[in-house]
Protein backbone atom coordinates (compact mmCIF):
# COMPACT_ATOMS: atom_id res chain seq x y z
CA UNK A 1 0.00 0.00 0.00
CA UNK A 2 1.18 3.55 -0.84
CA UNK A 3 2.90 5.17 2.03
CA UNK A 4 0.15 8.02 3.45
CA UNK A 5 2.54 9.67 5.33
CA UNK A 6 3.90 11.03 2.53
CA UNK A 7 0.91 12.68 0.33
CA UNK A 8 -1.52 15.65 2.17
CA UNK A 9 -3.95 13.09 0.54
CA UNK A 10 -4.82 9.63 -0.33
CA UNK A 11 -8.52 8.27 -1.75
CA UNK A 12 -9.02 4.53 -1.67
CA UNK A 13 -12.24 2.86 -2.87
CA UNK A 14 -13.65 -0.15 -1.81
CA UNK A 15 -16.90 -2.54 -3.57
CA UNK A 16 -17.77 -4.73 -0.35
CA UNK A 17 -16.96 -5.06 3.16
CA UNK A 18 -14.50 -7.43 2.70
CA UNK A 19 -12.12 -5.13 0.40
CA UNK A 20 -12.58 -2.61 3.44
CA UNK A 21 -11.59 -5.38 5.93
CA UNK A 22 -8.98 -6.05 3.57
CA UNK A 23 -7.70 -2.66 3.21
CA UNK A 24 -7.67 -2.44 7.34
CA UNK A 25 -5.69 -5.91 7.57
CA UNK A 26 -3.04 -3.88 4.59
CA UNK A 27 -2.76 -0.84 7.40
CA UNK A 28 -1.26 -2.77 9.95
CA UNK A 29 1.23 -4.24 8.23
CA UNK A 30 3.88 -1.57 8.96
CA UNK A 31 1.64 0.74 11.31
CA UNK A 32 3.59 2.27 14.12
CA UNK A 33 1.99 3.33 17.57
CA UNK A 34 0.02 6.22 15.58
CA UNK A 35 -2.76 7.20 16.38
CA UNK A 36 -6.04 6.84 13.83
CA UNK A 37 -9.10 8.94 13.59
CA UNK A 38 -12.31 7.79 11.80
CA UNK A 39 -15.45 9.68 10.91
CA UNK A 40 -18.57 9.52 8.29
CA UNK A 41 -21.90 8.49 8.30
CA UNK A 42 -23.16 5.73 10.56
CA UNK A 43 -22.62 2.49 8.31
CA UNK A 44 -19.79 3.96 6.35
CA UNK A 45 -17.69 1.22 7.06
CA UNK A 46 -15.70 2.81 10.21
CA UNK A 47 -15.91 -0.57 12.06
CA UNK A 48 -15.33 -2.30 9.28
CA UNK A 49 -12.26 -1.23 8.26
CA UNK A 50 -10.99 -1.56 11.86
CA UNK A 51 -11.91 -5.24 12.13
CA UNK A 52 -8.67 -5.46 9.63
CA UNK A 53 -6.99 -3.27 11.05
CA UNK A 54 -7.11 -5.95 14.12
CA UNK A 55 -7.35 -9.00 12.17
CA UNK A 56 -3.87 -7.68 10.60
CA UNK A 57 -2.69 -6.97 13.88
CA UNK A 58 -3.45 -10.50 15.52
CA UNK A 59 -5.78 -9.40 18.24
CA UNK A 60 -7.71 -12.22 20.01
CA UNK A 61 -11.06 -10.77 19.30
CA UNK A 62 -12.75 -9.65 16.54
CA UNK A 63 -13.26 -5.89 16.73
CA UNK A 64 -16.60 -4.94 17.06
CA UNK A 65 -18.75 -1.83 18.00
CA UNK A 66 -18.35 -1.17 21.74
CA UNK A 67 -21.88 -0.18 22.76
CA UNK A 68 -21.47 0.68 26.20
CA UNK A 69 -17.96 1.09 26.91
CA UNK A 70 -16.47 4.19 25.31
CA UNK A 71 -12.60 2.81 25.01
CA UNK A 72 -12.08 -1.09 24.16
CA UNK A 73 -8.44 -2.84 23.82
CA UNK A 74 -7.21 -5.29 21.57
CA UNK A 75 -4.28 -7.36 22.32
CA UNK A 76 -2.30 -10.06 20.51
CA UNK A 77 0.63 -12.02 20.38
CA UNK A 78 3.22 -10.53 22.73
CA UNK A 79 5.29 -7.67 20.93
CA UNK A 80 2.59 -7.13 18.90
CA UNK A 81 1.09 -3.31 18.71
CA UNK A 82 -1.81 -3.55 21.25
CA UNK A 83 -5.19 -1.69 20.12
CA UNK A 84 -7.16 0.86 21.66
CA UNK A 85 -10.71 1.26 20.05
CA UNK A 86 -12.41 4.23 21.39
CA UNK A 87 -16.07 5.03 19.94
CA UNK A 88 -17.34 8.42 20.43
CA UNK A 89 -20.63 7.79 18.93
CA UNK A 90 -22.32 8.45 22.25
CA UNK A 91 -20.29 11.21 23.84
CA UNK A 92 -22.03 13.26 25.70
CA UNK A 93 -19.19 15.96 26.38
CA UNK A 94 -15.30 16.23 25.89
CA UNK A 95 -14.80 16.32 29.70
CA UNK A 96 -15.80 12.72 29.46
CA UNK A 97 -13.18 11.72 27.49
CA UNK A 98 -10.45 13.92 28.76
CA UNK A 99 -11.56 12.09 32.00
CA UNK A 100 -10.78 8.66 30.77
CA UNK A 101 -7.30 9.85 29.81
CA UNK A 102 -7.55 10.94 26.32
CA UNK A 103 -3.87 12.27 26.09
CA UNK A 104 -2.53 9.33 28.05
CA UNK A 105 -4.16 6.88 25.41
CA UNK A 106 -3.00 9.36 22.46
CA UNK A 107 0.07 8.69 23.98
CA UNK A 108 0.29 5.43 24.38
CA UNK A 109 2.66 2.89 22.73
CA UNK A 110 -0.94 1.54 21.60
CA UNK A 111 -2.17 1.67 18.16
CA UNK A 112 -5.63 4.26 18.86
CA UNK A 113 -8.16 4.35 16.38
CA UNK A 114 -11.13 6.99 17.25
CA UNK A 115 -14.40 6.50 15.40
CA UNK A 116 -16.50 9.68 15.20
CA UNK A 117 -13.06 11.61 15.59
CA UNK A 118 -15.36 14.89 14.51
CA UNK A 119 -16.90 15.05 17.60
CA UNK A 120 -13.83 15.36 19.66
CA UNK A 121 -12.54 17.91 16.88
CA UNK A 122 -11.22 20.58 18.90
CA UNK A 123 -8.79 18.50 21.50
CA UNK A 124 -7.84 16.33 18.13
CA UNK A 125 -3.87 16.53 17.91
CA UNK A 126 -2.44 17.93 14.72
CA UNK A 127 -0.63 14.54 13.62
CA UNK A 128 -2.14 11.01 13.38
CA UNK A 129 -3.91 9.68 10.26
CA UNK A 130 -7.22 10.98 9.63
CA UNK A 131 -9.56 8.79 7.67
CA UNK A 132 -12.81 10.35 6.26
CA UNK A 133 -15.50 7.29 5.53
CA UNK A 134 -17.69 8.06 2.40
CA UNK A 135 -21.33 5.98 1.76
CA UNK A 136 -20.96 5.41 -2.04
CA UNK A 137 -23.76 3.26 -3.32
CA UNK A 138 -24.60 0.18 -0.65
CA UNK A 139 -21.39 -1.52 -1.35
CA UNK A 140 -19.37 1.24 -2.37
CA UNK A 141 -17.13 3.44 -0.07
CA UNK A 142 -14.45 6.20 -0.45
CA UNK A 143 -11.99 6.47 2.13
CA UNK A 144 -10.16 9.55 2.46
CA UNK A 145 -7.04 9.63 4.53
CA UNK A 146 -5.12 12.72 5.37
CA UNK A 147 -1.56 12.84 7.20
CA UNK A 148 -2.60 16.04 8.76
CA UNK A 149 -5.28 17.78 10.22
CA UNK A 150 -4.27 21.23 8.82
CA UNK A 151 -4.85 19.43 5.46
CA UNK A 152 -8.57 18.56 6.17
CA UNK A 153 -11.48 20.67 4.40
CA UNK A 154 -13.67 22.14 6.70
CA UNK A 155 -11.06 21.03 9.67
P1 LIG B 1 -19.61 2.36 10.85
O1 LIG B 1 -18.69 1.82 11.88
O2 LIG B 1 -18.98 3.42 9.98
O3 LIG B 1 -20.91 2.85 11.43
P2 LIG B 1 -19.84 -0.38 9.99
O4 LIG B 1 -18.48 -0.78 9.56
O5 LIG B 1 -20.29 -0.82 11.33
O6 LIG B 1 -19.99 1.21 9.82
O7 LIG B 1 -20.91 -0.89 8.96
C1 LIG B 1 -20.73 -0.89 7.58
C2 LIG B 1 -21.83 -1.76 6.98
O8 LIG B 1 -21.82 -1.63 5.56
C3 LIG B 1 -21.60 -3.23 7.29
O9 LIG B 1 -22.85 -3.84 7.45
C4 LIG B 1 -20.90 -3.73 6.03
O10 LIG B 1 -21.12 -5.10 5.79
C5 LIG B 1 -21.57 -2.89 4.96
N1 LIG B 1 -20.73 -2.65 3.76
C6 LIG B 1 -21.12 -2.81 2.48
N2 LIG B 1 -20.16 -2.47 1.62
C7 LIG B 1 -19.11 -2.06 2.36
C8 LIG B 1 -17.81 -1.57 2.03
N3 LIG B 1 -17.38 -1.41 0.78
N4 LIG B 1 -17.00 -1.26 3.07
C9 LIG B 1 -17.41 -1.38 4.34
N5 LIG B 1 -18.62 -1.83 4.72
C10 LIG B 1 -19.48 -2.17 3.73
MG1 LIG C 1 -18.75 1.90 13.97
Amino acid sequence: MENYSYCGKLVKKTLSASETIKLGEQFAAGLDNKNIFLWGELGAGKTTFLKGLGKGLAVREEVASPSFQLVRSYTGPSGALRLMHLDLYRLNSLEEILHLGWNDILDSDAAVAVEWADRAIDILPEEGIFMKFSHIAPDEREIEIYSEKRNIPGF
